[in-house]
């Protein structure tokens, strides 16, 4: 089953071309808007990839139009590429992050798939997809575990506001992550992510541009086909069955299909 690869890092034309040759381009429509149009990506082996251009911002398509249709597709894994700022002061432009945990800062609502039906109380234990983690982990050892917050763009954080993040123990800033990371738990799929620091905090002095992000992207496209063929092999997770307080195992998947 081919996984999906969120890009919310713009990269130079050709850069993807060893996951594999570009054989289909699907667009979606959900109850949520239209999504996509998702590029496959097929390797001479394996089951390919779906690639899905995403950047942040206000006139974006609502995230739940997104996980929706990494539904229908049939994805399970859901693998983003983020560009995060730097709010901890140890990170410099180029560094590639994991994120381990997360702060959800957005005031989008509602951002879930249960707002009819009330559903709620998922656990977000792990935060992340731990397969998809501890593959990413593996193939880029140079990547720091951070804790993520979700926020909002365009606009950038304030100093003071990068001050507050970094008291609630945020490490980096990013747009793409959340809610992406728990609609996708509501819809008992994996989700996990990398990124690239590439901006510092608004409370630290600028970073100066030196082909650092250039670089840290290279290392991940280079990474991007093991991580991929990675993800085929390893599973151990149960995000696809999570435990939904009162709820039993597996119901909202069957809820998904019913609403369909
Ligand atoms: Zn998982």
């Amino acid at each position: 089953m081919p996984h999906l690869l969120i890009l919310a890092q713009p990269l130079p034309p050709r850069s993807l071309e060893n996951l594999g040759d570009f054989t289909e381009e699907r667009p979606l429509s959900t109850p949520y808007g239209e999504a996509g149009p998702f590029a496959l990506r097929q390797p001479v082996s394996g089951d390919g990839v779906w690639v899905l251009p995403y950047f942040g911002g206000p006139a974006r398509t609502d995230p739940r139009a997104t996980l929706w249709a990494a539904k229908e597709l049939g994805v399970q894994r859901i693998l983003a590429w983020d560009s995060v700022i730097g709010l901890d002061h140890d990170l410099d432009r180029g560094q590639i992050i994991i994120p381990r945990d997360y702060i959800g800062w957005t005031k989008h609502q509602p951002s879930t798939f249960f707002e009819e039906t009330g559903a709620g109380y998922i656990s977000q234990v792990p935060p992340f997809c731990p397969d998809i983690s501890a593959v990413i982990a593996r193939q880029l050892p140079e990547a720091k575990g951070v804790v993520y917050l979700g926020g909002e763009g365009p606009r950038r954080e304030t100093a003071a506001e990068a001050r507050m993040f970094r008291q609630w123990g945020a490490d980096v800033r990013g747009l793409n992550l959340v809610p992406e990371t728990y609609l996708a738990k509501e819809l008992e799929l994996c989700f996990g992510a990398v990124g690239v620091v590439i901006a510092h905090g608004a409370d630290r002095s600028p970073s100066t541009a030196g082909g650092e992000i250039r670089d840290a992207d290279r290392i991940i496209l280079a990474a991007l086909p093991a991580i991929s063929s990675d993800l085929e092999l390893t599973q151990s997770c149960d995000c696809d069955h999570l435990q939904t307080g009162p709820r039993q195992r597996g119901v909202l998947s069957q809820d998904w299909h019913e609403w369909r």
